[in-house]
């Protein structure tokens, strides 16, 4: 359960198959898995992949660039920490590379943002983490 009254906005917390994907995060670096066995690139990092089942995974560089697949405008925020950030942009961004990636939209001004937008990845620090986030291309 979130707490309305929080004041710093949630961290994540790695677990076994996505401490790589954070890691590269902090060094500002946009990864997806990719399957050994058939090709299929996913995200989130899972053991298996979703196309095949293989556990032949491994973490790839993205090109940190996609499309914006759908989005909202979220006017109430759900914390007292994103507040001053209200009203902003949650998306479902369709990264190059395939897997499709919820995140902000940031940079701009929500009004601007369209699907099929092409946006680039930048990198939120946030709890002495990298978030991705998606900006105007
Ligand atoms: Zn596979």
């Amino acid at each position: 359960m979130s707490d309305a009254r929080a004041t710093t906005k949630p961290v994540p917390v790695p677990t076994v198959d996505s401490e790589g994907f954070w890691t590269a995060c902090a060094g500002e670096r946009l990864t997806v898995q990719r399957c050994g066995a058939c090709g299929a690139a996913q995200f989130y990092p899972r053991n298996r992949c979703t196309a095949c089942g293989s556990a032949d995974l491994s973490l790839i560089d993205a090109a940190g660039t996609g499309t914006v697949f759908t989005f909202t405008v979220n006017h109430r925020a759900p914390t007292a920490a994103f507040a001053a950030e209200a009203p902003y942009v949650i998306a479902l961004v369709d990264l190059d590379e395939g897997p499709r990636m919820m995140m902000n939209v940031i940079g701009c001004a929500p009004a601007e943002v369209s699907i099929g937008m092409k946006v680039r990845i930048v990198f939120e620090a946030r709890g002495g983490m990298k978030l991705p986030q998606a900006t105007p291309a």
